[in-house]
Parts: structure tokens; sequence; C-alpha cells
């Protein structure tokens, strides 16, 4: 151990007691990915001790000249990735990305459109606890009932009613792909901007393995922690011609001097993301999460969330168990497998309780389980909930969480 961990004790026990509950959990939280040592020395290096308010080549502050480097990397690489004309490195995380597009279309009080947080949205895309739902006017869609798929006529319907300035596509906790052109031509018809934030997918986006919002929204935002496998922060991306409203929306209206740091992660995430294994490290995440889905279709008392998943989570249905989603989430906690409750789309239980929990393949898949391994945590899952009292049942199962963590050690 260094001499400053030495000197602070509590603090660095606590680090490495968290580097410790990774390794032995599975880690099942669909917006969590395990960074690679490049993105985690990024992160950890002299840039955070450098202030650089403004944009690259234009700066308030002296001595920029190697933090201008850093952050055209990651602005070319993120433009690369998904084809864009404009990219903005700097939001501080998913949920400022969204402020700040907002700001850069919208004024106080006009109407938005987004999808409602107990069917999958995000809580800035206009709950009344954030600030989106308080500075905007804010109206959600959700989700069919019988499909538990977004029903676009459904949407069109509402957004011909309320007259959105602005429609927000993109979720949380939906397993389906999500159709950008039909909600392109719904924003056309009743005149709004579309903006899209694509967090949880934009990994398989970057891959080519869900549809490019880009070149069809007027602004895509997204996080770079979860499929892309980057730092934690926020990207915005749109057409050239919005640079200057965006750009202005950041920095100065919404935040101070950038994160060169963590922007140095973000250009180290994307270059890996833009390497051919990438394609392959994402299609596994796919395939482990319809594994997953699949082997849950053959138990009798879990069902799964519109019957499967196209990206890379799922949620299941707990209703046939004694469990709701709070009690199945400490549960799984219990045995080292680490998931979030979730509301389902005809939920009957508070937002605090809920009958579902959320699945992710992201970070299994950054240690390297298969389809075999994800078959064996869905066969683990069931296993718990359906003998929340059994401590013989519970301890196999901890056995096997253990023996799965060690088969696959986190060596990113
Ligand atoms: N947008 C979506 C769709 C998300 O799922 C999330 C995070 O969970 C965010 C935005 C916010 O990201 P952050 O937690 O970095 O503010």
């Amino acid at each position: 151990t260094e001499n400053y961990q030495q000197a602070d004790p509590k603090l660095w026990d606590a680090i490495h007691h968290e580097a410790e509950r990774q390794a032995d959990t599975i880690e099942l939280i669909a917006s969590e990915n395990i960074v690679s040592k490049a993105v985690r020395a990024a992160q950890g290096s002299v840039l955070t001790n450098k202030y650089a308010e403004g944009y690259p080549g234009h700066r308030y502050y002296g001595g920029c000249q190697y933090v201008d480097i850093v952050e055209n990397l990651a602005i070319e690489r993120a433009k690369q990735l998904f084809g864009a004309e404009y990219a903005n490195v700097q939001p501080h995380s998913g949920s400022q990305a969204n402020e700040a597009a907002y700001a850069a279309f919208l004024q106080p009080g006009d109407v938005i459109l987004g999808m409602d947080l107990n069917a999958g949205g995000h809580l800035t895309h206009g709950a009344q606890v954030s600030f989106s739902g308080q500075i905007y006017q804010a109206y959600a869609y959700g989700l069919d009932a019988t499909t538990e798929r977004l029903d676009f006529a459904a949407i069109q319907a509402l957004a011909e009613r309320v007259h959105p300035k602005l429609i927000v596509a993109g979720a949380s906790a939906y397993s389906r792909e999500i159709d950008w052109l039909a909600f392109r031509k719904i924003a056309d018809e009743v005149g709004a901007y579309l903006m899209v934030d694509m967090a949880h997918i934009a990994g398989l986006v970057a891959a080519g393995l869900h549809p490019n919002p880009v070149g069809i929204a007027d602004v895509v935002t997204t996080t770079t922690h979860k499929t892309l496998r980057g730092p934690r922060g926020g990207l915005i991306l749109a057409q050239a011609k919005y640079q200057k409203q965006l750009n202005s929306a950041v920095f100065p209206r919404t935040q101070g001097g950038p994160l060169e740091h963590v922007i140095a992660g973000k250009a180290a995430a994307f270059y890996e993301d833009l390497q051919p294994e990438f394609t392959t490290y994402a299609s596994q995440v796919i395939k482990n999460a319809q594994a997953m889905a699949d082997e849950f279709q053959h138990s009798e008392n879990i069902r799964v969330v519109s019957g499967g998943t196209d990206n890379h989570l799922l949620n299941i249905d707990l209703t046939q168990t004694e469990l709701t989603g709070k009690d199945a989430q400490a549960l799984l906690d219990s045995v080292h497998i680490t998931t979030n409750k979730e509301a389902l789309p005809n939920e009957q239980h508070s937002p605090f309780v809920t009958s579902g929990i959320r699945l992710g393949t992201p970070a299994i898949t950054s240690r390297g389980f298969t389809e075999a391994d994800a078959r064996r945590v869905a066969q683990l899952i069931t296993k718990t909930v359906t003998h929340p009292h059994d401590e013989q049942a519970l301890t196999e199962v901890r056995e096997a969480v253990q023996a799965l963590c060690a088969a696959h050690p986190i060596t990113r």
C-alpha cells in the first residue's frame, strides 16, 4: 500500500472493499459496466489539475495546449463513432447533457413530451421531482398494456393533444428496439424538435447493433458510462447547424470548467469503442441478455416483460412469486447478485416497492460471461426468488455465484 493509503485508511479501506465487492458480485444493474485500465488511468491523470473554461482553441485560461489536444481527440472520436457532425464532450453527466440540450432548444414553460418514469423513462424526461418537470411543462407517454411496447398511435394522439415543442425518445428500462423514424414522423407532424436520449444503448448503436438516431433526431444525448464502457459522464451529438446554441447551453449556461481528466477517459473509451473487438463485445452483451430472457421463459413463476429483449436488458415480472421488486432486490443482494427493482407497465405497487426487477448484461459480459453463464445466472435468480426462506437453497446459490465470479475474474 502507498503512504497516502496508510495515512487515510477510512477512505482507502472503503475503496478496497468496493473493489472486492465488485469482484465477488454478479453485477446486473443495466446501467453499469467495467472500464478498462486505460480509461481509469486517463481519469486519474494530472488533467484533473487543469482549468479550461471554453472550448478547444477558445479558452479563458492559459496553458490549455495539451487539454485542447485531449478534448479534440474525444470530439473527433465521438463524431466518428456515431457519424455525427457535432459533438460536445463536456457534460459532466447524462442529466447535465439533457439539461443543456433542453436549454438549447426551449424556454422555461415550454411543453415537452417524454417517456413516463414508471414505464421506463428517465427522471430528466419530465418527472416532477426533476428540473425537467419543474422548468418545463411535461407530459408523458407510456407503453401499451398488452404488448408492453411503445404504441406510436397513442404517442401521436397525445402529441396532437399537448403540442410539445420537443419530444424525448429513449429510455432507462426498455428492452426493445426503438423506431426513431416513427418518433421523427410524429415530431414533424406536430412541429416539435426530436431529442433522443440513447444513454442505455449507445454502445449497441456505436457497434451498429441498434439503429442510430444521429441524423434523425435534432439532438442526441447519452451517458458515456453504460454500454459505451467509458468514464461516468455525458455527451451531446447533433447536426453542425446547432453547434453554437448547444455549446453555449453547456458552457457557460449550465456548467463551468470542463472535467478534462474525464474527457480524457472518454477519449480513451471512444478509441476502444472504435476497435472491431468492441462489436464482438456488444454483440455478446445482446446474446447474453437474450439467453437470460430465454431461460426465464422456461421458468413457471417468472415472466419476461414484453416476452424478451432486443438489447442489453430485460425486466422480469415477479407477481407470481411471493416477493415484490424491493424484496427481490434485497434477497438477491444477500446472495451477491446486484439488481434494481423496476416498475412494470401495469404496476400495482408504488415505485419504492414495485413488482419487477431490471437485469442487464453489460458488466458481466465485460468480465467474460457467455450465454451458458447467463443462463446459469437466470437459474440462480429463479432459485433465489422462488426459495426466499430456504437457507440451504440460498447457500447453494451463494456458492454458485462465487464459483462464477472466480471463473471470470475482473482483469480489466
Ligand atoms: N438518460 C438515461 C436514459 C439514463 O438511463 C440515465 C441514467 O441512468 C441518464 C440519462 C442520466 O445519467 P446520469 O446518471 O449520468 O446523470
